[in-house]
């Protein structure tokens, strides 16, 4: 096939952010070893690009949601170093964990039987201290069932770790309790918010995600974690738009002057949703282009009154802070990063 043109949407990843990301969490883990949450194409950064900075920062454990999931981050390491977060849901989930080699996270004593019934081997368990989602019930953990698995990582999950609230002292107590009850190789509570809450919560292992990948969950992460993810798309087209027009599906916005505006090649199946319109803006340089109107799907309208110099073909900066744009877009951190598209090369 034709080599594909020049694109108009690209996603920079900064590798030495994301490796020092990694550093910083592991060494506030403490005496524990940082994993990563590599799940969701890597929260929506690509798995093939975050896999060699966060193996060379020296991560060793690897966790995703779903089975679908495995292959990919196994071009990258070897699959024992990845749980399987959903568990086994099947029998046929168990024989592909075996095929891959895999862990699932058993999740239930009807996890365990799947587990247990199709040949055993070593897996990680979930407990569930709180949060109410996947997770073996704190009155399961006595069950005999249990002593037949080879436990290597026993895992909880905090469900309010980016707040301080007595839940996260609570679900402690109850994974200590679990800890106490199910042998284990390693023990493992916190994801990125829960690294910040101390040693405490750090055990054996912590499963940092968001943090990775610049996400600030917490203020003591403020200062210590960088910005790994930018998005810039091109301005395709610039016009002119008089008095009265208006732009963009159902006319939201109407001009009062004419104005220069800039048509860029980001939309909604980009990752830059509706929500990131009213009140949003892109970067020409360090200087904001509003939005105007409402974001379609390939294409967003952007006033360029203030941008010197612009012209057809420039890169403009989605701002990705992800604090200030959860700010203003109404959407979670989480989510910025993971609804980002797959237009982006
Ligand atoms: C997604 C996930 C993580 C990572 O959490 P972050 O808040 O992104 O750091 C850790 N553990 C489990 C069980 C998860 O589902």
């Amino acid at each position: 096939m034709a080599d594909l043109p020049p694109p108009t949407l690209r996603l920079r990843i900064d590798e030495g952010a994301l490796a020092a990301n990694w550093r910083t969490l592991d060494a506030m883990s403490g005496a524990a070893t940082a994993g990563a949450a590599v799940k969701a194409n890597a929260y929506g950064l690509g798995v093939d690009r975050v896999m060699p900075a966060l193996l060379t920062a020296g991560a060793r454990d690897f966790y995703v949601a779903h089975w679908g999931e495995v292959p990919e981050v196994a071009r990258h390491v070897t699959a024992g170093a990845i749980s399987v977060l959903h568990g086994v849901l099947t029998p046929a989930d168990a024989a592909f964990a075996r095929e891959i080699g895999a862990r699932p996270v058993i999740n239930s004593l009807h996890q365990a039987q799947i587990w247990l019934t199709t040949g055993g081997g070593v897996c990680d368990l979930m407990v569930d201290t709180g949060i109410n989602r996947l997770g073996l019930a704190m009155d399961d953990i006595g069950d005999p069932l249990l002593a037949q698995l080879e436990v290597d990582m026993l895992l909880s999950h905090l469900a309010s770790a980016d707040e301080d609230v007595p839940l996260n002292t609570v679900q402690l107590d109850r994974f200590r309790i679990a800890c106490g009850a199910i042998p284990a190789r390693r023990r493992s509570l916190a994801n990125s918010a829960g690294i910040a809450l101390g040693a405490d919560f750090a055990f054996d292992g912590t499963r940092p995600g968001l943090s990775l990948y610049g996400g600030i969950p917490r203020a003591e992460l403020e200062d210590r974690i960088s910005q790994v993810a930018f998005p810039q798309a091109a301005v395709m087209q610039i016009r002119t738009v008089q008095a009265g027009d208006s732009i963009g599906y159902n006319a939201t916005y109407t001009a009062e002057r004419r104005m220069r505006v800039g048509v860029v090649s980001l939309g909604y199946a980009d990752g830059f949703l509706r929500c990131r319109g009213p009140g949003g803006a892109l970067l020409h340089n360090t200087c904001e282009v509003p939005v105007l109107g409402r974001v379609s799907m390939d294409m967003v309208v952007v006033d360029l009154s203030a941008a010197q110099g612009i012209k057809e073909g420039d890169w403009l900066n989605v701002p990705m802070d992800l604090s200030a744009a959860a700010a203003q877009s109404g959407l979670s951190q989480y989510e910025l990063l993971t609804v980002l598209g797959r237009r982006f090369s």
